[in-house]
């Protein structure tokens, strides 16, 4: 039996890998000219957030003196690393247009033409496709997503707004606040923020404790303690969310706030917080609260959008109304057809990506023998 499998990032190779060894032979196509360009592309200064142990794919650990977070170089040469351990050779410069179904199987057209195939396997990431800002007004600088920023050395000198607090929003800043750039945070809503480790060990281990706990328990009980370990976010001009890190995850989608130190260059007045945007106006920028400040250069760390349905087509079952996948890790409606971490985990996102893929060629070994019965 085969899989085609599309992407080669961190959810398609082990999704490939955990495919072979149930004896089904895996084909990746990823339209990038190298494997795992997601990481090719991120920021230079990125270590993961989530520990080393945590972050592997099945079969295959970090090699001996990489750092408990690892670095983004470190994450490409693992994943080059993992390839080769599982004899995985992704075709490459290869992009997927269309997935139809066929009377047994699937269809897949690409770039180069076509693969026929009784699984196919969705790993195209959920940070694909940047999120445009919709500000009213005109800036007269440039606007940057964040997914285009490597390193401090273009903004130096400049004032520079970094609109959003994920992840990368917050990394990014701090970045430019260590490189002694003029650094502004906006901040529209409340947020949520935890710390990368806790009495030494890292954040994303507590998702553990959800999952026995449930995700209310566990917020509830975990409340105190990351105010004493973080405090509170209006100590930093920010607003608390009304709902715990757990909360966020489980009913909205969405990971907490990681601190990797942002919150420290906030109150050393390194990085000025500003609320959301009202309107854009020439050189300058207009907040919420009334206030307005010049800025050279706007990164929006706005996130990014999903939406399958231009390779699904619009009526596929397997998708909601917004494009979205309906289960990822799991058997879909459409038989044959998986999705591999397109939902959001408490545990780490590489981590639930592992056991996604190891569910999808579990259950997809189901077909097999169906198929052979
Ligand atoms: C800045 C950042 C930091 C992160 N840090 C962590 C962390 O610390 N820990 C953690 O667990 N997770 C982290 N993540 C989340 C997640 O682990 C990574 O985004 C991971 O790369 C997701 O893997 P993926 O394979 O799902 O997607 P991707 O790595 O995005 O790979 C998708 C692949 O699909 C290909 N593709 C897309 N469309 C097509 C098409 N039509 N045809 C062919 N190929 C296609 C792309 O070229 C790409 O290679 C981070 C994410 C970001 C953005």
């Amino acid at each position: 039996m085969k899989a085609v499998i599309i992407g080669a990032g961190p959810a398609g190779m082990a999704a490939a890998a955990c495919l072979k060894t149930e004896g089904i032979t895996p084909v990746i196509l990823d339209r990038a000219d190298t494997i795992a360009s997601s990481w090719h592309s991120h920021y230079d200064c990125l270590h993961l957030h989530t520990a080393r142990g945590r972050s592997t794919l099945p079969g295959l650990d970090y090699p001996r003196g990489v750092g408990k977070f690892p670095s983004r170089t470190d994450v490409i040469a693992y994943l080059e690393a993992y390839a080769t351990h599982h004899g995985l050779s992704p075709r490459l410069g290869c992009t997927v247009e269309k997935v139809e179904k066929t009377g047994d199987g699937w269809q897949v057209t690409h770039s180069s033409g076509t693969e026929t195939a009784e699984i196919v396997v969705m790993a195209t990431g959920v940070n694909g496709t940047p999120r445009h800002p919709d500000w009213p007004g005109r800036f007269d600088g440039p606007i940057l997503h964040s997914s285009r920023y490597r390193n401090p050395a273009p903004f130096a000198g400049q004032r520079v707004l970094v609109v959003g607090f994920g992840n990368s929003g917050g990394d990014i800043a701090l970045d430019l606040a260590n490189a002694g750039v003029d650094v502004t945070l906006s901040v529209r809503g409340p947020v949520n923020i935890l710390p990368k480790q806790l009495f030494g060990i890292p954040i994303t281990s507590f998702g553990l404790m959800t999952k026995a706990l449930g995700y209310k328990v566990a917020d509830a009980l975990t409340a105190p303690v990351l105010r004493l370990a973080v405090g509170k976010p209006e100590d930093y001009g920010l607003r608390s969310m009304a709902k715990g890190p757990a909360a966020l995850v489980h009913e909205d989608d969405r990971i907490p706030l990681i601190d990797t130190g942002t919150l420290g260059a906030i109150k050393a007045g390194r990085i000025a917080v500003k609320p959301g945007i009202e309107r854009l106006d020439g050189a300058e920028v207009r907040f919420s609260d009334g206030t307005a400040a010049p800025f050279d250069t706007i990164i929006a760390a706005i996130g990014y959008t999903v939406d399958l349905r231009p390779l699904l087509g619009p009526d596929s079952a397997a998708l909601d109304a917004t494009g979205r996948p309906v289960a990822s890790g799991a058997p879909t409606p459409e038989p044959g057809l998986y999705f591999c971490s397109y939902k959001v985990s408490p545990d780490g996102q590489l981590y639930a990506t592992s056991r996604e893929a190891i569910a999808i060629a579990q259950h997809a070994k189901t077909l097999t023998r169906k198929a052979h019965s």
